[in-house]
């Protein structure tokens, strides 16, 4: 059994990079990808804490990926070895009825797979099902870290917080959370040019990031007093788009006290806990609240958008370790705000098999 180095999940707040088999081809639409870089996402962070219970003990984690077609199922037409590729955290078949609504995150035989039900891609390789579905061809020559961008976090800013809060042109937006994500979030959402982007947090390094990287207004939240200079922002209105790019009680609460009448909150954040929904003082404010799991649909517009230089999705990078040094990547991560972390990247140069 040929081995390979992995990060893998034991339990809530405990990580180990382990020898494991290397994965095979179990179906015939399946691929094996050899991982050059791959990062870790929010997401991985609340899986840590315990927050997401489909994922158990033992799984690899990772849903994010750039890396080299190894091996490919009898049925797969679109990749053949060798072939370059951007990796979907979503997994799709393409046929059942929620593919062909194009809600692809609600595959009746994918999902959110990748590091949540299925090992994922902080590996050496990863087994991708539905290759023609979840794989992209990139060219040779196309840059890994921008590319991996846009396995989970730029299409997460964009679907679920930029498309779904319906952000139109000279509209006031207030994006909570200056995470990855969050600053994900604001690359996409100047893509509809809304007049006035509000970037809220509690890291000043990273809403520096944020106000360089196109948000009008930076605010710290830490004071408590977000709601009224929000409100003074907006000459007492409150803002048309409130995203939520947190995934806490609290940052939740914040969305529903700056949202404008007629506005939208769109939920980002991956929530482990109960919000409270203050219909008591919202049913009559005409709002639209949306939640959405992210489908990666826009993938191939995002790639179009890379490939030409018009995303700056490399100033979301601060940090890169080697697949080795992961436990120490993870730890930057978590502690972002001492570290000045954004995206790290994690490069994996696992030795191809020999044809
Ligand atoms: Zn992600
Ligand atoms: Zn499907």
């Amino acid at each position: 059994m040929r081995l390979m180095k992995a990060l893998v999940f034991r339990g809530p707040h405990k990580l180990a990079l382990e020898d494991r088999p290397r994965p095979t081809l179990l179906e015939a639409t399946d691929a094996i990808v050899r991982i050059t870089t791959t990062s870790i996402c929010g997401t991985d962070l609340h899986i840590l804490k315990g927050d997401v219970p489909s994922v158990t003990d033992g799984r690899i984690l990772g849903h994010e990926g750039v890396g080299m077609v190894e091996e490919v199922g009898a049925s797969v037409a679109g990749f053949h070895r060798g072939d370059k590729v951007l990796i979907s955290l979503i997994t799709s078949c393409g046929r059942c009825s929620f593919c062909r609504k194009a809600m692809y995150s609600h595959c009746r035989a994918g999902g959110w797979l990748l590091g949540n039900s299925i090992d994922g891609t902080q590996a050496e390789y990863v087994r991708i099902p539905f290759a023609d579905t979840g794989l992209y061809h990139l060219p040779t020559e196309a840059d890994d870290e921008a590319v991996v961008m846009l396995s989970c976090i730029l299409p997460t800013g964009l679907e679920c917080g930029a498309l779904n809060g319906q952000v139109k042109p000279g509209d006031s937006v207030a994006i909570v959370g200056a995470g990855p994500v969050g600053l994900a979030t604001l690359l996409a959402t100047q893509l509809y040019s809304p007049a006035q982007i509000i970037m809220i947090g509690h890291d000043d390094h990273r809403l520096e990031v944020a106000r360089a990287l196109g948000a009008t207004q930076v605010m710290n939240s830490s004071d408590g007093k977000a709601v009224e200079r929000v409100l003074a922002l907006t000459q007492g209105a409150g803002v048309d788009v409130a995203i939520e790019a947190v995934g806490l009680p609290e940052t939740f609460d914040l969305c529903q006290a700056i949202i404008a009448p007629g506005g939208h909150i769109a939920n980002v954040g991956v929530h482990g806990k109960a919000v409270a929904l203050h219909l008591e003082k919202l049913w009559a404010s005409n709002i639209t609240l949306t939640t959405r799991l992210v489908d990666a649909s826009t993938t191939p517009m995002l790639l179009g958008m890379v490939q030409a230089g018009r995303l700056a999705v490399k100033k979301l990078i601060s940090h890169r370790f080697a697949l080795s040094e992961i436990l120490q990547a993870y730890d930057t991560f978590a502690h972002a705000a001492q570290q000045h972390a954004l995206k790290v990247i994690i490069k994996a140069q696992p030795k191809a098999v020999a044809p």
